[in-house]
């Protein structure tokens, strides 16, 4: 596999990566050498931009491809647009994700099917394309970035919470296929991140337990979270760095968490 922090031949394709956790990770994995996809379902000046500053900040190539994680066969043309780009993919991080909060039985079914496409089912698109592409390399990382909420449940998210469930159970199935391939798959579980997505939960949760919006960050937000710390992006990156080292050749399967501690309660 071409591995190792110091190669900078590596390519990563990061879905979802405009904003939040996918652009921190894309930074991060900038800052150790590798190409980066950048993906969003938009297709504006802002996103190629976006990789213009990225490509000259790190020293490395970056592009921008718009793909609708939706959408299966977006998903797939993703990974082959970027695979014919680069020659090759060696990292792919599965990062795209809305969420809605409702009473399951009030769950709107449009919402319902848009955060299982987009949340989970893309992961599985873009690891059925990608892993000809690592096979062909002897190696490669996938990393899905599922939650806390893949491990633990929260009344009034059951899709977000059935979808992350699925990325752990998803991620676990495609390191058994791939054990011997060098190709692992980890899934990344963090708690409460301050991001957009979180931003707008903040006003939704407001509403829900009719509080203002410092006493819902505090008693409903990190309630869960014992540090009582949002976890950082920079943080996130650096765990993905980790699992994308030659150090984490053995990290397979696993369903990390990054949680001040939510899942140890
Ligand atoms: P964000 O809203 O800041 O970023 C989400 C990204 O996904 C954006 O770039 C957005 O453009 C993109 N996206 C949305 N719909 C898309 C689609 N249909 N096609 C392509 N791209 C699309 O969110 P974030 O907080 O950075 O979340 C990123 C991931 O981390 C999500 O999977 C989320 O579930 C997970 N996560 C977030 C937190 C948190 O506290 N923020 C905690 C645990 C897990």
């Amino acid at each position: 596999m071409r591995d190792g922090p110091s190669d900078k031949s590596r390519t990563a394709v990061i879905t979802g990566s405009t904003s939040g956790i996918g652009l921190g990770v894309a930074e991060a994995l900038a800052g150790i050498g590798c190409n980066i996809a950048l993906n969003s379902f938009t297709d504006n000046a802002e996103d190629r931009a976006l990789a213009e500053r990225i490509a000259e900040e790190h020293g490395v190539a970056a592009i921008y491809i718009s793909a609708d994680m939706s959408d299966p066969s977006a998903c797939r043309n993703l990974v082959e647009q970027a695979a014919s780009h680069f020659d090759g993919i060696d990292i792919l991080v599965n990062n795209a994700g809305i969420q809605h909060v409702a009473p399951v039985e009030d769950f709107p079914v449009e919402k319902w099917n848009a955060i299982l496409a987009i949340n989970l089912s893309s992961s599985f698109h873009t690891i059925a394309a990608a892993i000809p592409h690592m096979k062909r390399a002897e190696g490669g990382r996938i990393v899905n970035i599922a939650s806390a909420h893949g491990l633990r449940a929260s009344p009034f998210k059951s899709a977000y919470v059935a979808a992350k469930h699925g990325v752990v159970g998803l991620t676990k199935t495609v390191a058994l296929e791939l054990a011997e391939t060098g190709i692992t798959c980890n899934a990344i579980c963090p708690g409460y991140v301050l991001t957009p997505l979180i931003e707008a939960q903040i006003p939704d949760q407001m509403k829900v337990h009719d509080m203002d919006r410092d006493t819902v960050v505090r008693e409903v937000m990190l309630a869960k979270q014992p540090t009582r710390e949002f976890v950082t992006i920079e943080e996130l990156g650096g765990l993905v760095v980790f699992l994308c080292s030659d150090h984490a050749a053995q990290v397979t399967g696993t369903a990390l968490p990054m949680d001040g501690g939510w899942t140890a309660q």
